[in-house]
C-alpha cells in the first residue's frame, strides 16, 4: 500500500468518525426509547394464556385479574346455581374457592347440577365439585366441606372471605348466610330459582340493602325444589349472573347489582329489576 493511500484511508476514517459524533450530539438526537413494559405485568406467560380472552377486555385487564387471583370466595351449596358459579369463578383464577353441601350425589340432580356425573352418585356433593373445578384450573386452591351452614357455624365458615356466594336452595340457610355476612361484613350475593323463575341480589353489608332488608320474612308455603320443580338451563341463567355479580364485586370490573334484585322470568325471557332500600329496624344490617 502506498503512503497516498494510506492517509486517504485515514482521514475517510477520521471523517466517519466526526460525523458520528457530530449526529450524537445533534439537538434532535434521542435515546433509544426504553423497552415497554410486558402488559401484563406479574403474570406468568402461562398465566397470560390462560386467561388472555378476558384480560384483552379493556374492563378486566392485569388488574382485576390480579384482584380476582387474590380473593377468598366462599360458594354455599354444591347444586345448580354452584355449578356455574364454581366453574366460572375457577375459571377465571380466583385465589381460593371453598364449597359447602352436606349432601351426596342423587341421580335426580344430574339434569341440572352440572359438575356431578352418573359415576359420582354417592359421592358427597362438595368433594364431587371441587374434583372438576382442580381439573379445570389447578392453579386454584379449592376446598370442599361436607357440611351444613347453619346459624350456629356460619359465622366461623364465613369469617375471612372476601365474597360468600349463596347457592343454597332453603330460605333458613339463605337468612343465616345474610345474617352472618352482615355480622361480619361480608359482601354477598344471594340468588335463588324456581320453575323458569329466579332472582339475583348483591348486598354490601352496612352500605347497600341486604337480603332481609327486601325480603324480611320468608314466603309462607313455598314450595320446594322437589315439589315444583326446575329447569337445569334455568338454574345456568340465575348461576350465570350470580358468577358474573360476584366478580363485580371482587374487581369493580362493573357496577354491581345492589339496592335491589333481579327478577328473572325465564318463561318470558324478562328482566326486571326492583329497587330496595336499607331498612333502619333491619335485624340483620339495621345497627352497621
Ligand atoms: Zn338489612
Amino acid at each position: 500500500m502506498s503512503e497516498g493511500a494510506s492517509r486517504r484511508g485515514f482521514f475517510r476514517d477520521l471523517g466517519k468518525a466526526v460525523a458520528s459524533t457530530r449526529d450524537a450530539l445533534a439537538p434532535d438526537a434521542q435515546p433509544e426509547p426504553p423497552a415497554p413494559p410486558p402488559p401484563y405485568g406479574g403474570l406468568s406467560d402461562a398465566e397470560v394464556e390462560r386467561y388472555a380472552r378476558q384480560l384483552v377486555l379493556p374492563e378486566w385487564g392485569a388488574a382485576a385479574q390480579a384482584a380476582l387471583s387474590e380473593a377468598d370466595v366462599l360458594v354455599v351449596g354444591a347444586g345448580a346455581l354452584a355449578a356455574p358459579v364454581a366453574s366460572y369463578l375457577v375459571g377465571a383464577g380466583v385465589g381460593r374457592l371453598g364449597i359447602l353441601d352436606p349432601d351426596v350425589v342423587e341421580v335426580s340432580n344430574l339434569h341440572r347440577q352440572t359438575l356431578h356425573f352418573t359415576p359420582d352418585l354417592g359421592v358427597p356433593k362438595a368433594e364431587s365439585a371441587a374434583a372438576k373445578l382442580r381439573f379445570l384450573n389447578p392453579d386454584v386452591v379449592v376446598e370442599p366441606y361436607q357440611v351444613r351452614l347453619e346459624e350456629d357455624n356460619a359465622a366461623a365458615l364465613i369469617e375471612g372471605q372476601d365474597v360468600v356466594v349463596d347457592c343454597s336452595d332453603s330460605f333458613a340457610t339463605r337468612y343465616a348466610v345474610n345474617a352472618a355476612c352482615c355480622a361480619a361484613r361480608v359482601r354477598l350475593v344471594e340468588a335463588g330459582v324456581l320453575g323458569l323463575q329466579g332472582m339475583v341480589m348483591s348486598i354490601k353489608p352496612g352500605r347497600t340493602a341486604c337480603y332481609r332488608c327486601a325480603f324480611p320474612a320468608a314466603p309462607v308455603d313455598a314450595p320446594s325444589c322437589a315439589d315444583a320443580g326446575v329447569l337445569g338451563p334455568a338454574a345456568g341463567v340465575v348461576g350465570s349472573l350470580q358468577a358474573l355479580e360476584a366478580m363485580k364485586l371482587l374487581t369493580g370490573v362493573a357496577p354491581a347489582l345492589t339496592d335491589g334484585f333481579l327478577q328473572v322470568d325465564l318463561a318470558s325471557a324478562g328482566f326486571l329489576r326492583v329497587h330496595a332500600s336499607r331498612r333502619a329496624d333491619c335485624p340483620d344490617c339495621g345497627k352497621l
